[in-house]
C-alpha cells in the first residue's frame, strides 16, 4: 500500500496525552429514568416540538420538527411519557426548551424503525434525505447538521472527503474506541456519504497514537478510493482547516470554510450515525461519550441515550472525587466548563472530564510580555495578543482588523500564555460583540 505524503500546519501545541480510557471497551449505560431532550442540540435554528405533555413515546419517536433548513429534529431516547416541555439548564450554559419523557418500564423501538435491506441501492438524494429526517448533526462537538454541509452550492463542487477520526483533545477515546470496535460501521458511513457527495477519493485521518485504529480501518476497507491516512500527534490535528492542511495541502481562505476548497469533513461518531440512520433506520438518539479524569472514580467509554442527565452518568462511574475542581463538557483545551449538572448528554457531547482541584490554573493573569508564544503556537496565523489587548479595552473594531473572526477557539495560546492571559475567553466574547454589532447592522 501507498503511504500518503502528509503536510504540516502551522502552530500547534503538545498536550501531555492522558488518554487514561484508551484500552476501554465501550459500555452500554442503561436508560434514564428520566430523560431531559433540549430542542435545542446543534448549529442554527432551534427545533420546536411536535408532542405534548401526555404523549406516548418509544426510543425513536420524533419530538420535534426543524426549524429551518439549518436545524435538526429531535427524537425520544426511551419509552415512555412526555411529562413537560420546559426551560431546562443546557450545556451551553442558559436554560433551553426541553422535552422531559419519564421512563414506563419498557425499552422498545418506535413502531416505524425498520432497517433497509435495499440501501446500497439508494439515490445521493434518497441518502441525503434519511440524514436529514434522522437529526444528524456533527458529533465531533460541532453539532453543525450534516445534511447542510453535504448540500454545498453548484458553484462549489467537492472532490474530497474527509472522515475526521484524529482525536486530538487529550482525555478523549471515544472516536477512538469506535474506531477499534465499529469499523465497518465507519466505513460503511463514509462510504454513503461519499455517496450523497459524488466524491471519488475519500480520507480517513488518525492520529498515530492510535496505531491501533489504524490498523482495525485498513482490515476492513476494501475499497480502493478509501485511504486510511496516519497523522502525526500535534493539537489541534482535527480542527477542520488543520486537517484539510495536513491530509490535501489546501488552505482554507480566511472567513471561508472546507467547501471553499473543495473538501467536506465528518467525524467518525457522525460516519456511524448515518450508517445507522441508512441502514437501520435509526434516528440519532444515542452517542459514545469518554468520561474520564482524575476526578472521576471509575472512568469510562460509554454509550449513552441523549437525554441523560451528567449527574446520572457521573453516578454510573462510581461518583466524583472528594477534590474535584472543574467539570468540563469536551476536552480539556476546547470543552465547556459546567455549572449544572441537572445539563443533559446532547447530540455533541464527545467526553465529561472532571479535573481536580490541584489541576485548576488560579496564577493571577499578569502583564503581556511580548514574547509571542500566542503568536508562534496559533494555527490560524492570528496574533492573539493584538486581539486580546483590544477586547479588554472593548475596542471590538480594532479586534476585528485584527482577525479574531478567523480564531477557531482551539486554546493553544492561552495554553502557552506565560501571563495566564485568558486569550481564548477574549476571543470568545470579541467574536460575540462583533457578530451582536453585525446583527444589529443587519
Ligand atoms: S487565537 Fe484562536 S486559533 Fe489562535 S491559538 Fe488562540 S484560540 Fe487557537
Ligand atoms: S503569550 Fe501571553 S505574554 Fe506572550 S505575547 Fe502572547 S499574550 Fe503576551
Amino acid at each position: 500500500m501507498n503511504k500518503k505524503k502528509t503536510y504540516r500546519f502551522s502552530g500547534g501545541v503538545h498536550p501531555p496525552e492522558e488518554k487514561l480510557t484508551r484500552s476501554l471497551p465501550i459500555e452500554e449505560m442503561p436508560p434514564p429514568k428520566k430523560a431531559y431532550i433540549p430542542l435545542s442540540q446543534h448549529i442554527g435554528a432551534p427545533s420546536s416540538p411536535v408532542v405534548e405533555p401526555g404523549d406516548k413515546v418509544n426510543i425513536g419517536t420524533r419530538l420535534s420538527d426543524p426549524g429551518g433548513f439549518v436545524s435538526a429534529p429531535v427524537f425520544s431516547s426511551i419509552s415512555g411519557k412526555v411529562v413537560e416541555i420546559v426551560d431546562h439548564p443546557h450545556t451551553l450554559g442558559r436554560s433551553m426548551p426541553t422535552v422531559v419523557i419519564e421512563a414506563e418500564g419498557t425499552d422498545e423501538w418506535d413502531k416505524s424503525i425498520k432497517p433497509r435491506t435495499d440501501y446500497e441501492a439508494l439515490s445521493p438524494d434518497e441518502i441525503k434525505s434519511i440524514i436529514q429526517n434522522a437529526g444528524i448533526v456533527g458529533m465531533g462537538g460541532a453539532t453543525f447538521p450534516t445534511h447542510v454541509k453535504l448540500s454545498p452550492p453548484k458553484e462549489k463542487p467537492i472532490n474530497a472527503f474527509i472522515i475526521n477520526g484524529a482525536e486530538c483533545e487529550p482525555y478523549l477515546t471515544a472516536d477512538h474506541r469506535v474506531m477499534l470496535e465499529m469499523p465497518e460501521k465507519v466505513v460503511s458511513g463514509a462510504m454513503l456519504i461519499g455517496k450523497v457527495l459524488g466524491v471519488k477519493k475519500i480520507y480517513v485521518g488518525i492520529e498515530n497514537n492510535k496505531m491501533d485504529a489504524v490498523e482495525a480501518m485498513r482490515d476492513v476497507v476494501k475499497e480502493d478510493n478509501v485511504e486510511i491516512v496516519p497523522l502525526k500527534v500535534r493539537y489541534p490535528q482535527g480542527a477542520e482547516k488543520q486537517l484539510i492542511k495536513t491530509i490535501l495541502n489546501r488552505d482554507v481562505p480566511s472567513g471561508g470554510l472546507p467547501m471553499d476548497v473543495g473538501v467536506v469533513v465528518q467525524n467518525v461518531g457522525t460516519a456511524v450515525a448515518v450508517h445507522d440512520a441508512v441502514a437501520l433506520g435509526r434516528p440519532l438518539v444515542e452517542r459514545i461519550t469518554t468520561v474520564t479524569g482524575p476526578g472521576i472514580k471509575n472512568p469510562k467509554n460509554l454509550k449513552i441515550r441523549i437525554g441523560t442527565p451528567i449527574s446520572e452518568v457521573i453516578d454510573y462511574c462510581g461518583g466524583l472525587s472528594e477534590d474535584v475542581g472543574k467539570v468540563i463538557l469536551g476536552g480539556p483545551m476546547m470543552g465547556l466548563a459546567q455549572y449544572d449538572l441537572s445539563v443533559s448528554v446532547i447530540k455533541g457531547t464527545s467526553g465529561i472530564l472532571i479535573l481536580t482541584d490541584e489541576m485548576l490554573d488560579t496564577t493571577a493573569q499578569g502583564p503581556c510580555l511580548r514574547c509571542g508564544n500566542c503568536v508562534t503556537v496559533c494555527p490560524m496565523g492570528l496574533t492573539p495578543l493584538m486581539f486580546g489587548r483590544y477586547t479588554e479595552l472593548g475596542m471590538f473594531n480594532e479586534a476585528e482588523r485584527n482577525n479574531v473572526m478567523d480564531c477557531i477557539e482551539c486554546g493553544c495560546c492561552a495554553y502557552e500564555c506565560p501571563s495566564h492571559i485568558p486569550l481564548v475567553h477574549y476571543a470568545k466574547y470579541a467574536k460575540a460583540e462583533i457578530q451582536a454589532a453585525r446583527r444589529k447592522r443587519a
